[in-house]
């Protein structure tokens, strides 16, 4: 019997994690990527011999006795790279110099948060006490493992239904400390909603040892994977962008490329931007009110939508590797007003800069609109980057003195930046959460994992799922090559890289 052939649209990690499975189980696969170079989001590049990376801070997983280390391994993801563990999760600035480090050791954390406030002795025991509960089980891979995982979380179950319904922001209302009200919502980069159970999570997998940075960063780890699937027999064509998919009786048959060609396959597919597929390449003929309210739902402002980087010529010695810092004067950015800076400070990587340099990166939510306009007018679009990266750089002088004649490099991604390297719709780099009447389902089958009235279709990654995490986005592409084999009664089977 011949094999089963499947195209697949997009090297991500969904689009990659998918093809190695698909390769473990006697499919043929062959993924169609319009960029150069493996990784989608998870990826960077260089300026001046400095490593900018786009997207990780924290990968899950890292160590062997946690579930999402098996597909690390099997997907060969982490092979030959050391992993980096930080000592804290972020700290917190005020404007008097008040901190508020988040010490991933909880033992850590509670001393430290109790010496700041000990009259929010109870909220601080609370906090520290759940994720030390949570610490014992892997929740985010039991999360999405369906209900024979979830069986395993029973003991924790009712925190984390508690949790999950209180956002950080009315967590922190519970503090006395005005100080810990300010700080706390901003640990998880202040993305509106965000319940309190995600912070949790983190910190009870970071207390473990069981998060950290891969050495090389984002593409580092991609390249493993697009490694893993070559090594496998999988074929990756780059520079070949999907403009259609095919669809005969209602089946999806083939692709066609941005360059007229067409390729045909059993099974098609996308591990590429959700909007671009379904009212792009699919014309918006299959779609239900599910994914119609999802695509209209998109938020104002885009979370880690701006992105400024600069290659500096300094150390940055003992700093902590993420730092919110309060501001005395508010940035005017995009016309609205910010009162803090999320930077994150490379010091731990030494493979992305020259020896004694560092890059340091500062991220803001973004407005598609406001750069989409901009943009039309190159010379004003570039004037407008260089300008706020020239602000940016003038508020971190006063925090590292000196910073500002430091810089040897400096970049800048805007929504727009997203949206013409990965086709992303309105520049989303991450998917935003669905609207409320379809929350539950959405959370339970994500938005768009098949399409209403299309056969032989299939959609993985950050989209599909409405979901935003490495872990999750290639489990997604384990989990619907188990469904294919189940489909087609074959034994799923997984070997590991090494
Ligand atoms: C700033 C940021 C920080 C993050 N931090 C973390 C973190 O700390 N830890 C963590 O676990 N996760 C993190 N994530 C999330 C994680 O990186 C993503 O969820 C995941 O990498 C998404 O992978 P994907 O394959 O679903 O999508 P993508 O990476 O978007 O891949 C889609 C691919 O499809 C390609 N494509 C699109 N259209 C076409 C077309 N028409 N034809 C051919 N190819 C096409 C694109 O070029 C791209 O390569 C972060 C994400 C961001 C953006």
């Amino acid at each position: 019997m011949t094999a089963k052939s499947i195209i697949i649209i997009g090297a991500g990690l969904a689009g990659l994690a998918t093809g190695c499975y698909g390769q473990m189980n006697g499919f043929k696969t062959k993924i169609f990527e319009m960029q150069t170079k493996p990784g989608g989001v998870c990826v960077s590049w260089k300026r001046h011999g400095y490593t900018f990376d786009y997207a990780i801070h924290n990968l899950f997983g890292i160590i062997s006795s946690s579930a999402d280390n098996k597909v690390w391994r099997e997907l060969g993801a982490l092979h030959g790279l050391k992993t980096y563990s930080f000592r804290e999760f972020v700290q917190i600035e005020d404007t008097d110099g008040k901190a508020f480090t988040v010490y991933t050791n909880l033992d850590e954390l509670e001393r430290h948060l109790m010496a700041l406030s000990p009259s929010d002795k109870e909220k601080i025991s609370e906090f520290v006490k759940v994720c030390r509960r949570f610490s014992g089980y892997d929740i985010f891979a039991a999360m999405g493992g369906g209900f024979g995982t979830m069986i395993r979380l029973l003991p924790v179950l009712r925190s984390l239904m508690k949790y999950s319904k209180i956002t950080v922001e009315d967590y922190a209302k519970g503090f006395s400390d005005p100080f810990l009200q300010k700080a706390f919502p901003t640990i998880e980069y202040d993305v509106p909603g965000v319940p309190v159970l995600i912070p949790m999570i983190f910190l009870s997998a970071l207390n473990k040892g069981d998060g950290g940075w891969p050495i090389g960063g984002s593409l580092a780890l991609s390249k493993n994977i697009e490694r893993r699937y070559l090594e496998l027999g999988g074929e990756i064509a780059y520079r070949s962008k999907v403009v259609k998919i095919l669809v005969e009786n209602d089946n999806a048959v083939g692709v066609q490329l941005e360059d007229g060609s067409q390729h045909l396959a059993d099974i098609i597919v996308s591990a590429a931007d959700g909007h671009s597929t379904i009212f792009g390449m699919l014309d918006g003929k299959y779609v239900n009110d599910s994914i119609r309210a999802y695509y209209k739902s998109y938020p104002k402002t885009i979370s880690f939508g701006f992105e400024v980087w600069y290659g500096v010529n300094r150390e940055f010695r003992g700093e902590p590797h993420s730092l919110v810092l309060f501001q005395t004067e508010p940035v005017t950015f995009e016309g609205r007003e910010y009162n803090r800076l999320d930077v994150e400070i490379f010091n731990f990587d030494s493979s992305l800069a020259p020896p004694g340099k560092t890059v340091v990166k500062v991220v803001l939510d973004s407005n598609y609109d406001y750069w989409h306009k901009l943009s039309k007018d190159t010379k004003a679009y570039t004037e407008a980057k260089r300008r706020i990266a020239d602000i940016i750089a003038e508020r971190l002088d006063t925090r590292f003195s000196g910073f500002k004649d430091q810089i040897e490099a400096v970049d800048v991604a805007t929504p727009v930046s997203v949206e013409h390297w990965l086709a992303a719709y309105r520049g989303y780099c991450v998917p935003y959460p669905a609207p409320k009447e379809f929350a539950k389902a959405v959370s339970k089958n994500g938005v768009s994992k098949t399409l209403p009235g299309l056969q032989g279709f299939h959609m993985v990654g950050q989209w599909a799922g409405a979901f935003y995490s490495t872990n999750q986005v290639t489990s997604m592409g384990r989990d619907l090559v188990k469904q294919l084999c189940k489909k087609d009664n074959k034994k799923f089977v997984t070997t590991t890289a090494d």
